[in-house]
């Protein structure tokens, strides 16, 4: 469905990312890794076409410099970092918008019933159907974050790009986000290509990881396969298994430790 063929792409005349190949199925889930600076949101922005590159980017067989933007962007979705809000719309304002590209009429965009319910199908996927009448401007930085996953979503894509996606997201929600994608692209044999830091998230999410290094590719392959491999450690420069199973130690002595002193909640 998605191809990059030794793809380079930058800054100001210089490589951020080098030699990127990789093949992407329908269904499937590639969760992009590796260190602060590596290179991971210009892999993103050079997929979604944002910013020019070398190579090729192929999505069903087509090279995405020979279709115009509309047709990109009806086939890939991108969720970036949350940023300023310049105009304050409703919840369902925005998620709306994000079903532009489908609405009828050449000047002044109808919303059909289909993208109303679309967009309410959506809102219900996020959790956040009940407040849809809400001012974005008064949201929370985990709330704006799922509207904005509603709007991507309500673009129904078959390619949606995530950077970071649940960076202020409260565990709970970080957790049924990442089943929420992981259903979507399985029953609806979407494609998603998230950017994580926690590397629990992309375990659960992710079919195959992309590790980057230096912007370039340190290791590509099946989750299990890259996160067990020394290879990880080497390019976070730190014993990144031994910490995780350090942590996790620490959570059982906690729950089969002594019993601890009852705190009480405070009114
Ligand atoms: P990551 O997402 O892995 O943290 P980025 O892709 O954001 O890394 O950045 C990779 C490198 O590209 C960094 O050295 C960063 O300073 C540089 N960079 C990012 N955005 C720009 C930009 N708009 N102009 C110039 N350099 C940039």
């Amino acid at each position: 469905m998605l191809t990059l063929k030794n793809v380079s792409a930058g800054y100001n005349g210089f490589d951020v990312i080098s030699d990127i190949s990789l093949d992407v199925m329908e269904g499937e889930n590639l969760c992009i890794l590796g260190p602060n600076g590596c290179g991971k949101t210009t892999l993103i922005k050079t997929i979604s076409g944002l910013i020019p590159h070398m190579g090729t980017i192929e999505i069903d067989g087509i090279n995405i410099s020979d279709m115009k933007r509309t047709e990109v962007a009806e086939k890939i979705a991108v969720m970036s970092q949350i940023s300023t809000i310049y105009f304050s719309y409703t919840i369902y304002e925005t998620v709306l918008l994000g079903r532009y590209l489908h609405m009828n009429g050449r000047t002044f965009k109808e919303p059909s019933l289909r993208d109303r319910e679309y967009a309410d199908k959506c809102l219900k996927a996020v959790g956040l159907y009940s407040m849809k009448n809400k001012q974005i401007s008064t949201l929370s930085g985990g709330q704006l974050q799922r509207v904005y996953l509603a709007r991507t979503l309500a673009q129904e894509p078959n390619v949606i790009l995530l950077d970071e996606p649940t960076n202020h997201l409260d565990l709970k929600h970080q957790a049924e986000l990442v089943d929420f994608l992981r259903d979507w692209s399985k029953e609806e044999g979407h494609t998603v290509i998230g950017v994580f830091h926690d590397l629990n998230l992309a375990m659960k999410l992710a079919d195959n990881v992309l590790l980057l290094d230096k912007g370039k590719i340190a290791a590509y392959g099946k989750t299990k396969d890259v996160i067990s491999s020394k290879l990880l450690s080497d390019v976070y420069e730190m014993d990144v298994a031994g910490y995780m199973v350090d942590s996790l130690k620490q959570w059982e002595s906690i729950q089969n430790g002594p019993a601890q002193t009852k705190l009480r909640k405070i009114k």
